[in-house]
């Protein structure tokens, strides 16, 4: 049984430049990603085209299943160009931020802004946070199109950078023209998730997702709680979603860094809890972008937000333009999996009380039951969405969950669910005996079961059907003298 060894937690690794080199994809995947971040920021249609067909074909290559995650740019809210490229600027200091100015022209006195809108949003007394947090100005007048600052951290400021409003409250939409042109380009490369940044409200998830309905795009949905506002809103948000970000980096500007650690346990625990799925994003392993090796600080973060239940860990620009993104991956499995070796999460609910909304809801409850009272090595779930196995590993993710399916979206998809493992399985037989040994052939290839082992295996009387899974059995893996069906072989990736 080589269980101990499979990592439940799953790793994202952000596409770019670093990752552009021959091979990186591969050596990528065979470090331990996952999925790829697909970043809509940074890079032409082409550029994203050329990332996703590397992505598919070292998929391929390696023969792992792969997700790919696209992501918005959404409202960041930046400065434009200074005339020398950057400029520093002095505690006490004024400074004027103009959305009237040329782009081109800012100087140690003001810069110009590509937010019109940003003098009807703050007002005096309000902090504004630039480049990450790195500098923070005080408002003393706003005066359109000018905002009249203080400066109160200084320190070196060049073209481009974000600017947050500590404590949230900026008015912009969440979903831009370019987003709405990014979907289209997403529906055509047939991403598995798209992440939509800086939403606000449940009202800005249902958006998006009519706007990647309409493009015909059939990625499932990330929400980024990166803002105060979508931490108020976060029960509707996460309700709304597939799943959601906690995008630690912008968050992090907007609350102010001392609240983000209960923060990033508290979204955890809710989505979790509501049933959906979480990543945990930004400056895991930072130092790694120069560092062969991750400080013990960043070693400690990565293992508490498993410990804390996360899904999947991210990467940004430690593989995307990092010098070490393959390195920056392998060192985060290991760190995943010497946590989860002292995993304390159980999302086990209390109560009798509790009531199912869905059949296929109500089998998971019943699997992850049996799991907890007798030895069970695996369990294989017959899934059209990836739904049953979805939820069965919001309870708990010590015993792998495999989930067997013949649609390629799904099998993509559930890389991002933790302890979830992806299995082309096609049904060619409708003979139960013979479905049974397929299924045990096919893990007994994979080593991931021994004749003699209990599996909890789940199905759906009509195949075909999604949310239809409707029973559980628990059957004795036998060894069969036959080859594997050569149908059950085949990967398609
Ligand atoms: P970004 O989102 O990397 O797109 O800014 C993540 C974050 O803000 O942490
Ligand atoms: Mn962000």
């Amino acid at each position: 049984m080589t269980n101990e060894s499979m990592r439940r937690t799953k790793i994202i690794a952000t596409l770019g430049p670093a990752t552009d080199k021959a091979g990186v994809v591969e050596q990528l995947i065979r470090a331990g990603a996952d999925v790829f971040r697909l970043n809509f920021s940074h890079g032409d249609p082409d550029e994203q085209r050329r990332r996703v067909k590397m992505v598919r074909e070292a998929s391929h290559l390696v023969g792992k299943h792969i997700g790919i995650l696209g992501d918005l740019q959404g409202p960041k809210i930046r400065i434009r160009r200074f005339k020398e490229g950057r400029v520093q600027l002095t505690e006490g200091q004024m400074f004027v931020l103009d959305s009237s100015l040329d782009g081109n022209s800012g100087d140690e006195t003001r810069v110009g802004v590509a937010y019109e809108n940003l003098t009807d949003d703050v007002n005096p007394g309000n902090v504004l946070l630039l480049d990450d947090g790195h500098i923070s100005m005080l408002v003393e007048k706003v005066e359109k199109p000018r905002i009249v600052c203080r400066v109160q951290v200084g320190g070196e400021l060049s073209n481009q950078k974000g600017i947050n409003l500590h404590g949230g409250g900026l008015s912009a939409p969440a979903l831009t023209e370019k987003d709405r042109v990014d979907i289209l380009l997403a529906a055509e490369l047939e991403i598995d998730w798209m992440a939509v940044s800086f939403v606000r409200s449940a009202a800005d998830v249902d958006e998006a997702r009519d706007l990647l309905r309409d493009a015909g795009c059939g990625a499932h949905l990330v929400a980024k709680i990166e803002r105060s506002e979508a931490v108020v809103n976060l029960e509707s948000i996460i309700d709304a979603s597939d799943a959601v970000m906690v995008a630690r980096g912008d968050l992090g500007v907007e609350v102010g860094y001392a609240s983000l650690t209960s923060l990033q346990k508290r979204i955890i625990k809710t989505t979790r809890t509501r049933h959906k799925v979480v990543i945990t994003a930004t400056q895991m392993m930072e130092s790694m972008i120069h560092s062969q090796i991750p400080t013990r600080a960043e070693v400690s973060d990565v293992a508490n937000a498993v410990m804390d239940g996360t899904d999947a860990v991210m990467l940004s620009a430690e593989s995307a333009v990092g010098d070490f993104p393959v390195k920056a991956v392998a060192a985060m499995a290991e760190i995943c999996l010497g946590a989860e070796a002292h995993d304390l999460v159980s999302g086990r609910r209390k109560g009798r009380d509790q009531h199912f909304q869905n059949v296929d809801e109500a089998v998971a409850m019943a699997v992850m039951h049996t799991t907890a009272h007798m030895d069970v090595a695996a369990i294989v779930a017959l899934t059209e969405s990836g739904s049953t196995a979805r939820w069965m590993s919001r309870i708990r993710s010590d015993i792998p969950i495999f989930a067997f399916t013949r649609h390629k979206d799904t099998r993509r998809r559930v890389t991002l669910y933790r302890g979830v493992y992806p299995v082309y399985f096609d049904i060619t037989d409708t003979n139960t005996e013979r479905l049974h040994q397929d299924m045990f052939n096919k893990l007994i290839d994979l080593h991931k079961v021994d004749p003699g082992d209990l599996l909890v295996f789940t199905q759906g009387d009509l195949t075909g059907i999604s949310g239809g899974t409707n029973s559980m059995k628990i059957l004795r893996v036998t060894g069969s003298d036959q080859p594997v069906n050569s149908h059950n072989g085949q990967s398609d990736h």
